[in-house]
């Protein structure tokens, strides 16, 4: 819960593999489906507010494994990596699928026909923007949240349909969207420049009060 995001990384590899009349004797056909969420995590955690969710779910993506490169579990690994690499599945997902194809591939060592592996992969990336934004577009009192006619990121009006949040380090306003943006790279206010993990004190503190 440190800092103000974190990523979470989970992704479940699922497989089949069916006879075929080939010269290649294991060859892959891959089904991504990648959701990214985005979640706002406030007080101690326990609030979890999911803002934005994008899945992006890939055609079958195919490659084979020569059989020379099957002979050991290390050419195996460095064959398939290369071969990932040159793929369009996304550089976060392929070292957690790594094991898992050259487990496939190895399973299907020695039988004499071909193999193909059908896999169905789905990879889930959570980022977490941790209590540094207010979601409430209201104050503890009730009162809509007094902000810049403009979003100092987009420069663009606020407007009535786009969600206005609050910066808790500094009360600074924006676009929600802008904002998780901008947070996404750097982790301080973009009109005041305070830091979101350590703000500055702010100009008026309550005053001390001391007991007997
Ligand atoms: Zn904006
Ligand atoms: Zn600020």
């Amino acid at each position: 819960m440190d800092g103000i995001t974190s990523v979470t990384r989970t992704v479940n590899y699922e497989s089949k593999t069916r006879a075929v009349d080939s010269k290649t004797p294991v060859s892959f056909s891959l089904r991504i489906r990648e959701v990214e969420r985005n979640l706002v995590r406030n007080g101690s955690g326990r609030r979890e507010n999911l803002i934005k969710q994008r899945t992006v779910a890939s055609p079958a993506i195919g490659f084979e494994i020569p059989s020379c490169f099957l002979a050991g579990e290390e050419t195996c690994r460095g064959y398939v990596e290369y071969a990932l690499s040159k793929t369009i599945i996304p550089s976060w997902i392929q070292p957690f699928i790594l094991p898992q194809i050259c487990k496939d591939s190895n399973i299907q060592e020695g039988k004499r026909s071909g193999f193909i592996v059908e896999a169905q992969v789905e990879a889930v990336k959570e980022t977490y923007f941790n209590n540094c934004i207010d979601l409430n577009d209201y104050d503890s009192e009730g009162r809509r949240i007094r902000a810049e006619p403009d979003c100092p990121i987009c420069l663009q009006e606020f407007g009535r349909r786009r969600i206005i949040t609050k910066l808790r380090c500094c009360d600074h306003s924006f676009h929600r969207d802008c904002i998780l943006t901008w947070l996404g790279r750097k982790p301080s206010c973009p009109t005041c420049r305070d830091d979101i993990h350590n703000p500055r004190p702010k100009k008026f503190t309550q005053k001390k009060v001391y007991f007997d």
